[in-house]
C-alpha cells in the first residue's frame, strides 16, 4: 500500500500503518515532554534546591500534585498524538502543507514563519484560556488544570482531554491557513514544551528586573503562570503579556510579586516564604 492509497483497510495494512504513525507521534511528544519536565525537574527542584530556595515563587508543589500531573499529562498525550496522526494524513493527502526544504517558499516566509507562529499560539491559547474560565468549562474542564496551586513542571500537559483537544488544535488550525516549513514546526514544538514546563516551575529563574525591562517585560514568567494558578483569576497569557495588559487581565500585584521571588541576595533561608511542603 503507498502512503495515499488506503486500499489496504480490508487485509488490515492501512490501521497498522495508522497506527505505526500515531505511535510515532505518540512517541515523539512523549520523549520532548519526559525529558523538559525531568530536566527542570532534577536541576531546580533536585540538585539546585537549596541554592534557589530563596527563589520559590511560594511552595514547592507537593508528590501527590506531581502524581496527578503525571497521569493527567500521560492522557493528554494520547490526544496530542490523535492530532498529531490527522496531521500527517492531511499532509499526505495532499490538504495541507509541511515542506522539508526550508527554503522552498523563501527564505522571507522561513524567517517570517516562527514568530508568526509563536504570536497565533500566544493569541489563541489567551483567548481560549479566558474561555476555559468561563463558569461551566472551569468547573468541568480546565479546573482540572488548576488542581495544582503550586504546579512542578510535570503539569505542562495535565489538562482535561477536551482541554488537550483544544490546545492541541493551534498548529492544525494553522496549516489550514499556511504551507509550513518543517523545521519551523520542529522549533513550535520544542519551544512550546521547554517554555511550558518553565511556566510551570515553582521557581523564578529570571534574572532580577527582567520583568520591569522594556523587552524582558513583554515575556511571561513562571511567577506570571504561578499567580494563575494561586488564584484562578487573571494572568491568562502563554509566551508574552500583552494579550493580559490590552485585556486589563494581568494581576495588579505582579510585578511586585516577581520582585519578591527574585531578591538581590538570598536570604539564605525560604523561612520568609509561605510554608513549604517538603516531598
Ligand atoms: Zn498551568
Ligand atoms: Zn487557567
Amino acid at each position: 500500500m503507498t502512503q495515499g492509497n488506503f486500499s489496504g483497510w480490508a487485509d488490515g495494512a492501512a490501521w497498522q500503518w495508522l497506527a505505526s504513525i500515531y505511535g510515532a507521534n505518540f512517541a515523539n511528544e512523549a520523549v520532548r515532554y519526559l525529558l523538559a519536565a525531568s530536566l527542570l525537574w532534577l536541576i531546580v527542584h533536585v540538585l539546585l534546591k537549596k541554592r534557589l530556595a530563596h527563589r520559590l515563587i511560594a511552595q514547592w508543589p507537593s508528590a501527590r500534585d506531581v502524581r496527578r500531573e503525571m497521569s493527567y499529562s500521560f492522557l493528554s498525550l494520547l490526544v496530542f498524538a490523535a492530532v498529531g496522526m490527522m496531521t500527517v494524513m492531511m499532509v499526505i493527502k495532499g490538504h495541507w502543507v509541511v515542506y522539508r526544504n526550508p527554503t522552498e517558499r523563501g527564505v522571507a516566509w522561513l524567517v517570517a514563519s516562527l514568530p508568526l507562529m509563536l504570536i497565533w499560539h500566544d493569541f489563541y491559547f489567551y483567548w481560549t484560556h479566558r474561555l476555559m474560565h468561563s463558569r461551566w468549562l472551569f468547573r468541568h474542564v480546565h479546573g482540572l488544570h488548576h488542581r495544582s496551586r503550586h504546579p512542578s513542571p510535570w503539569a505542562a500537559y495535565a489538562f482535561h482531554p477536551l482541554e488537550a483537544l483544544v490546545n492541541a488544535l493551534m498548529m492544525p488550525l494553522a496549516l489550514c491557513a499556511v504551507p509550513l516549513p518543517g523545521i519551523v514546526l520542529f522549533v513550535v514544538g520544542i519551544h512550546q514544551i521547554v517554555r511550558n514546563a518553565h511556566g510551570h516551575l515553582a521557581v523564578e529563574t529570571m534574572p532580577r528586573g527582567f520583568a520591569r525591562h522594556w523587552l524582558g517585560g513583554r515575556f511571561t514568567t513562571t511567577t506570571h503562570h504561578h499567580m494563575h494558578h494561586e488564584t484562578a483569576k487573571g494572568n491568562y497569557g502563554l509566551w508574552f503579556t500583552w494579550w493580559d495588559r490590552i485585556g486589563g487581565t494581568e494581576q495588579a500585584d505582579y510585578l511586585a510579586r516577581f520582585d519578591a521571588a527574585t531578591p538581590a541576595w538570598p536570604s539564605g533561608t525560604s523561612a520568609n516564604k509561605l510554608s513549604i511542603v517538603e516531598q
